[in-house]
């Protein structure tokens, strides 16, 4: 006796179709466009080379801000902020003044795909490189039985059946714990990946890795031609598994620095504001701010602003005038253009150019552990990121694309063989 398996499953609005292979996505933190295809001509990445020419070679935007948190959660719920709740690390209580960090599942309000999949009866395996996610990405899993494994590199060596869904992980892949700071923190997702497609053969896998490579090198340099020939290599053994695999980014990445000076392009606007509108008019956001600011000083291209109702326009037009800021929106045009939350931003949404990142007050940002010129995310020119599958796709003509189609692509849209 055994339950019929279901044709399909429906997670916010959305349908997908029950896999008959395991589906792999790979959210390749930072993976500005350019970084797969420079390894490519390198010759080093036969995976990748074999995907953009049998495969589906595609682009997509991701949600802004064009951070971490935003975009994971669009990816493994399949739906914008607006809809998940997750709209940068940092907002605003308004009751009672303070930043709020919203790495608590209690923040999200949609579940996802996992959830969804694992309640309808599929098997499901989640890695993420940096413990931040982990909680948000395996939020109502059930663990303790079989079907579900969520887990970070960065905690992998205290992992458990009753919090992660497995233990002995640095046994099973063969790895020293990595540190937080690495490349080595990704390369455990993929190794513990392949481990586990090996041993259980989920039919939904997640990989995410961290940005910590792409912030310090540019396409093409051979320290991200080596990270992504890492990739190449695991990603070719899930392939010969029969996996699905599509292969996405949470953001893009750029220089955010003087090129003769190599001095980071830092708008303080907190500095700027109490200068123009005295010292507690306003308060700037920076939802890129986390427990990890080292590799980016917590210096993005995204703030956004509480202030009072009377001189928020006055507010908007000043910032306008400055040098290197490219949209100043209102709560109700951020929430329009960027699908974001209205609750959980303020009154005022400000993007910088590319090549400039916003600050708060300069004191507040500690730059000593940029031991390279500063390349960041958080901006509209972060937005355009890779979408690839190993297999091809069909029936996505004249369709904006997002990142948060990943599922959507490698469950309903890749030819069946
Ligand atoms: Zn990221």
């Amino acid at each position: 006796m055994h339950t019929p398996i279901p044709k399909s499953f429906t997670v916010n609005e959305r349908t997908y179709a029950w896999p008959h292979a395991p589906v792999v996505v790979v959210c390749i933190d930072g993976s500005q466009p350019g970084y797969i295809e420079a390894a490519v001509t390198a010759g080093e990445t036969p995976f990748f080379d074999r995907v953009i020419n049998d495969g589906a070679y595609l682009s997509a935007d991701c949600v802004i801000p064009s951070f971490t948190n935003p975009n994971n959660l669009s990816i493994v719920t399949g739906c914008p902020p607006h809809v998940h709740g997750i709209s940068g690390n940092y907002f605003l209580d308004s009751e009672s003044g303070e930043e709020v960090m919203m790495n608590d599942p209690k923040f999200l309000r949609a579940p996802t795909v996992f959830q969804t999949f694992q309640d309808a009866g599929g098997k499901v395996a989640v890695i993420t490189a940096k413990d931040k996610l982990r909680r948000l990405l395996g939020h109502g899993l059930h663990f303790g039985q079989e079907g579900a494994t969520c887990f970070s590199s960065e905690h992998a060596d205290t992992a458990t059946l009753a919090e992660n869904g497995i233990e002995n992980v640095l046994d099973l892949v063969g790895m020293n714990a990595p540190d937080v700071y690495s490349a080595a923190l990704s390369e455990f997702v993929f190794a513990a990946g392949v481990k586990i497609m090996e041993r259980d053969r989920p039919a939904l896998m997640y990989l995410s890795t961290t940005d910590y490579i792409q912030h310090k090198f540019a396409p093409g340099a051979p320290e991200a031609n080596d990270f992504y020939a890492m990739m190449d290599g695991y990603l070719e053994r899930l392939d010969a598994m029969d996996a699905v695999i599509a292969l996405t980014a949470d953001h893009g990445m750029n220089a955010k620095h003087d090129h003769e000076t190599h001095q980071p392009n830092v708008i303080y606007l907190q500095d700027l504001l109490d200068r123009a509108f005295g010292p507690n008019a306003c308060r700037v956001i920076l939802s890129i701010t986390d427990p990890y600011v080292v590799h980016h000083g917590a210096l993005g291209s995204f703030a956004t602003i509480y202030t009072d109702a009377s001189i928020v326009d006055e507010i908007a037009e000043h910032i306008d005038e400055i040098v290197g800021i490219d949209k100043v929106l209102s709560r109700q045009e951020a929430c329009d253009f960027f699908e974001l939350p209205g609750e959980r931003i303020g009154d005022l949404t400000v993007v910088s150019e590319q090549d400039f990142v916003l600050g708060t007050r300069k004191k507040d940002h500690d730059l000593s552990g940029l031991t390279v010129p500063l390349r960041s995310h958080g901006g509209t020119s972060e937005q355009k990121v890779p979408m690839l599958l190993n297999r091809p796709v069909h029936g996505i003509e004249e369709r904006r694309l997002r990142n948060f189609d990943a599922f959507d692509l490698a469950l309903n849209h890749v030819s069946a063989d």
